[in-house]
């Protein structure tokens, strides 16, 4: 027991590191980005430079993707507080939503805001767990899937579902979901989204599970106790 609390408390810090380093990391990779498209538009730049610009951009992009993974929503709100976990939920899936129909892909959410389930929680952290899960659904789904999300209570917990209708996760890979620097997605994955989220729900006390290899698909599912502390 005492081992599992501390790899908790391990993961906590990381995803703390992960924030703080990403946050100061954050402003000036965006005044190098403006610094290199001013540059690339110089007149008469010479060929040489231009192609060393375009290079410099292009791993540029690479490193401002990451921070985003680890970053996100992490500024908005640094302290815990009582959120409607149906309305942060649907507040994600708004920002994806154009992104998924040039997919081809549906995205939908059941529930009515009218049964609302409130938890105590730092709302910018929740809001990237979420982010990262749907992003990786939309990944994995082919034109014409789904993706479906859903909050329930179950027990003493929220539970935030997200289901999609894409390749699913083999069995040899489940094991290393978790793991950061985990990706198969070779030259776009960070492979920091899982181990980020999982750090970000185990600081709030709670947990986060795929559900069984069904015949396709994947199944994440966020659980947040409802009484913190
Ligand atoms: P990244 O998205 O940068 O690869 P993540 O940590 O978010 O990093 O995900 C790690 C890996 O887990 C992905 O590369 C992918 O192989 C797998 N994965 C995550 N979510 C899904 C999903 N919904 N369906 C299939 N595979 C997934």
């Amino acid at each position: 027991a005492e081992q599992a609390l501390r790899r908790a408390e391990k993961l906590a810090a990381a995803g703390r590191l992960a924030a703080t380093v990403a946050h100061e990391v954050n402003n000036p990779l965006e005044a190098l980005v403006n610094a290199i498209y001013l540059a690339q538009h110089v007149e008469g730049l010479p060929q040489e430079a231009a192609d060393h610009l375009c290079l410099a951009d292009s791993e540029l992009r690479r490193m401002t993707h990451i921070v985003r993974q680890t970053l996100g929503f992490y500024r908005e709100s640094t302290l815990p507080q009582s959120t409607g976990i149906l309305q942060l939920v649907s507040e994600v899936l708004d920002l994806y939503r154009s992104r998924s129909n040039t997919r081809g892909l549906t995205l939908r959410t059941s529930g009515n805001l009218a049964d609302e389930l409130f938890v105590t929680v730092i709302a910018g952290e929740i809001k990237q767990v979420v982010a990262n899960l749907v992003a990786n659904a939309i990944d994995a789904t082919p034109p014409g899937g789904l993706i479906e999300t859903s909050v329930l209570r179950f027990e003493d917990t929220v539970e935030i579902v997200v289901m999609d209708t894409g390749s699913g996760i083999s069995e040899g890979n489940r094991k290393h979901l978790f793991e950061p620097f985990f990706t198969t997605k070779s030259d776009v994955g960070t492979g920091l989204g899982l181990w980020v989220s999982k750090g970000i729900v185990e600081k709030h006390g709670g947990s986060i599970v795929i559900d069984d290899a069904g015949e396709q698909g994947t199944t994440f599912r966020v659980r947040l106790p409802i009484r913190t502390g």
